[in-house]
């Protein structure tokens, strides 16, 4: 039987027909590791996953997930914010950047992503894309993640220029208790 439909697994769709092994991706939110892994995955041992958070917790989560998952070969890990992406990676180099935002599930929901760092970590990402290259968001509202940070990123997306770039927003539209959005943007 297909696996249920949601936020996550309809991007990780897109990524897996969009990336092939041997490439270089980029996990902006690495959080307890989840996305990290599918990406190192999906790049394999001869590709390379630029991982960064900013909370400590998260980096070691991450560590030892792919560890246990004998992925870590392929990933390096930053403890450093997003905001400064494209000091670790050539413009149009990358083959696919992943968002997973708001908090870190388990951890300090005051240490949450943030529209202002967000948006400007998506702007230097975007330059990063190479001619086939992916950036997928997944972009949490309600709860305690508010309204703020999906209003703020919702609105720079309509702006992006639509002659560099296609940006498509998904949402599950009669699922209750606000299932997260997704956003894929690619080169065009
Ligand atoms: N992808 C994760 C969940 C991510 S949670 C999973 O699948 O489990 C969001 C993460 O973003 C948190 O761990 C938080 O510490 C991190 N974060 C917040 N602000 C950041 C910033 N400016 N740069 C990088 N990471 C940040």
């Amino acid at each position: 039987m297909a696996q249920k439909l949601n936020t996550l697994i309809y991007i990780q769709h897109l990524l897996a027909s969009q990336v092939s092994a041997g490439s270089l991706c980029i996990d902006a939110t690495c959080g307890r590791g989840h996305d990290t892994a599918f990406l190192a995955q999906l790049v394999g041992e001869k590709g390379r996953v630029l991982a960064f958070d900013v909370q400590r917790e998260a980096i070691e989560s991450t560590r030892k997930l792919l560890s246990e998952r004998h992925l870590l070969e392929q990933v390096q890990l930053y403890e450093d914010s997003h905001i400064h992406l494209a000091q670790y990676a050539k413009e149009r180099s990358v083959s696919a950047i992943m968002f997973n935002l708001g908090y870190l599930p388990g951890g300090d929901h005051q240490l949450a992503t943030k529209a202002e760092t967000t948006i400007a970590a998506i702007k230097a990402g975007l330059t990063l894309l190479n001619d086939e290259g992916i950036m997928t968001l997944c972009i949490y509202h309600g709860g305690d993640s508010g309204f703020t940070e999906r209003n703020d990123v919702l609105a720079f997306l309509r702006e992006i220029d639509n002659q560099s770039y296609t940006v498509l927003v998904t949402e599950f539209y009669n699922r209750p208790n606000y299932p997260p959005l997704a956003a894929v943007i690619t080169r065009n």
